[in-house]
C-alpha cells in the first residue's frame, strides 16, 4: 500500500527517558510503515538541551509558530539531582513552561475513555476536558508572615505617581497575608483559546468562577469572557449548536458531578490544578489523558499528560521487562496528524490518526494492555504486554482495521 503522503512538516520535540524509547517505537511501528513521514526535529532531551544552553527550546517553539502544529515527547523539568545526574551548566526551565510562554497557551487535558475502563462517576458517559489558565494569581504570588499588630495595605502606584490605597486588615495579633494578580491581556487570550477550542471541538464551554466573593478580581475573569464572547464568538456558537454557560465555581462542580461529560470546564489556575487531578484520577490513569496546549494564534502542541516515567526508564537501563502504557503519547501523534491533516486538506491524513485511535482502544477492549490498565480494568482473561509487545499488538489489530 502506498505511504500517506504529507505536504506541511509537523514540528518534533523528542524527550526524555522511557517516553523517549516509546516514542522511537512509536515511530518505528505505527507511522513510519504508514505516512511518509515529514517533520521537522528538535531534540529537547536534556542533554541536548544542556548542549545548546536550551537554545533548541526556543527553536522549537519558534518552528511551532510557524508551522502551526508540534507533537511534544515528555521532558525532564530539571532539579538538584538531575543537575549531577546529567552534569547541568544551569538548572533549565521546565520545556513547557518556556513553550506555554512563548505561544501564550492554554492547556487542554481530557481523558481518553476506553470500555473496561470506567470512570467512578458512573454517570460521565463523555469525557470531561479541562482548560486550566496557566498565568499568575498564586502561582505568581507575594506572601508575608505577619509577625504582630500593625497594618496591612495593598497599594498601587501608577506610572505617573497616583496612588490606590486599600487597607487589607489592621492586624492586632500574627497573621499572614498574601498578594497576588493577573492580566487583562492573559485573560484575553484565556478566553479565545477557550472559545476557539469549543468551536473546535463542537462541545460546550463552561466557565466558572467566585466572582459573588471576589467582586472585582473574579469578577474581571467573568466580564471578559462575556465581553469577548459577545463580540466574537456568539453567533460562531450558535451556527455550531453549541453554548457557553458562566456559574459559580461551586455551582460548577456541583453540576459536574452530575453531569454526563462531552464539555469543556474553563478553570482559574488554581481551580484547574486541583479539579484536572480530581478529573483524571476518576478516570483511571495519568498514561490514558490527552494533553493540547493552544495559543490565541490557533497554533496547537500535543502531548502526553504524563512525565518521561522514570521509574521504567531505569528498569529498562537495567534490562528488565517494562510495560509502560504509551496510549497518551500514540494520541499525542494522532492529534497532531488529524490538525496537520485538517490544516493542509489531506484527508487519508485524518482517516489514519482516526484509525490509530480506534486501533489503540480496541486493543485494549480485546483484553490487550499494560500492567497499569491491568490493575484497574474490569475485563476478564486480560493479556499484560510489555511496553514493545504493546505498540506491536496495537500495529497487528491496524492492520486488522
Ligand atoms: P511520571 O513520569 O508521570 O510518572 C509517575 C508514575 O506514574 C510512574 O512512576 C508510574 O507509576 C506512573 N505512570 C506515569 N505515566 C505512566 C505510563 N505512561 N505508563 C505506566 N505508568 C505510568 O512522573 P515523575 O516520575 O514524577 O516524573 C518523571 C520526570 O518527568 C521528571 O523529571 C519530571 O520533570 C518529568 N515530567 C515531565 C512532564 C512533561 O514533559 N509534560 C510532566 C510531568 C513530569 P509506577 O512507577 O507506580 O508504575
Ligand atoms: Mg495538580
Amino acid at each position: 500500500m502506498a505511504k500517506i503522503k504529507m505536504t506541511t512538516p509537523l514540528v518534533e520535540m523528542d524527550g526524555d527517558e522511557m517516553t523517549r524509547v516509546l516514542w522511537q517505537i512509536i515511530k518505528d511501528e505505527l507511522l513510519i510503515p504508514f505516512i511518509d513521514l515529514k517533520t521537522e526535529y528538535y531534540d529537547l532531551g536534556l542533554e541536548y538541551r544542556n548542549e545548546t544552553n536550551d537554545q533548541v527550546t526556543i527553536d522549537s517553539a519558534n518552528a511551532t509558530m510557524k508551522y502551526g502544529v508540534a507533537v511534544k515527547c515528555a521532558t525532564i523539568t530539571p532539579n538538584a539531582a538531575r543537575m549531577t545526574e546529567y552534569d547541568l551548566k544551569e538548572m533549565w526551565k521546565s520545556p513547557n513552561g518556556t513553550i506555554r510562554a512563548m505561544l501564550d497557551g492554554t492547556v487542554f487535558r481530557a481523558p481518553i475513555k476506553v470500555k473496561g475502563i470506567d470512570p467512578c462517576v458512573k454517570n460521565w458517559e463523555k469525557p470531561i476536558t479541562l482548560a486550566r489558565h496557566a498565568y499568575g494569581d498564586v502561582y505568581k504570588n507575594t506572601e508575608i508572615r505577619v509577625p504582630g499588630a500593625g497594618k496591612a495595605e495593598l497599594v498601587f502606584t501608577a506610572e505617573d505617581g497616583t496612588v490606590i490605597r486599600e487597607t487589607i486588615m489592621d492586624f492586632d495579633a500574627p497573621g499572614i497575608i498574601q498578594g497576588i494578580h493577573n492580566k487583562d491581556k492573559s485573560i484575553e487570550s484565556f478566553a479565545r483559546s477557550c472559545f476557539n477550542y469549543a468551536l473546535d471541538t463542537k462541545q460546550d464551554l463552561w466557565f466558572a468562577t467566585k466572582d459573588t466573593i471576589s467582586k472585582k478580581y473574579d469578577h474581571r475573569f467573568k466580564d471578559i469572557f462575556a465581553e469577548i464572547y459577545e463580540a466574537e464568538y456568539i453567533e460562531k456558537f450558535e451556527a455550531a449548536g453549541i453554548e457557553y454557560f458562566y456559574t459559580l465555581i461551586d455551582d460548577a462542580v456541583a453540576r459536574v458531578m452530575k453531569a454526563k461529560g462531552g464539555f469543556i470546564w474553563a478553570c482559574k489556575n488554581y481551580d484547574g490544578d486541583v479539579m484536572s487531578d480530581m478529573v483524571s484520577s476518576a478516570c483511571g490513569s495519568l498514561a490514558m489523558m490527552t494533553s493540547v496546549l493552544v495559543s490565541p494564534s490557533g497554533v496547537y502542541e500535543y502531548e502526553a499528560a504524563h512525565g518521561t516515567v522514570q521509574r521504567h526508564y531505569y528498569k529498562h537501563l537495567k534490562g528488565e521487562e517494562t510495560s509502560t502504557n504509551s496510549v497518551a503519547t500514540i494520541f499525542a501523534w494522532t492529534g497532531a496528524l488529524r490538525k496537520r491533516g485538517e490544516l493542509d486538506n489531506i484527508p487519508e491524513l485524518i482517516d489514519f490518526a482516526d484509525k490509530l485511535e480506534k486501533a489503540t482502544l480496541s486493543t485494549i477492549e480485546s483484553g490487550k494492555m499494560t500492567k497499569d490498565l491491568a490493575l484497574i480494568t474490569d475485563l476478564k482473561d486480560v493479556t499484560v504486554l510489555n511496553s514493545q509487545d504493546f505498540i506491536k499488538a496495537i500495529r497487528e489489530t491496524l492492520e486488522s482495521l
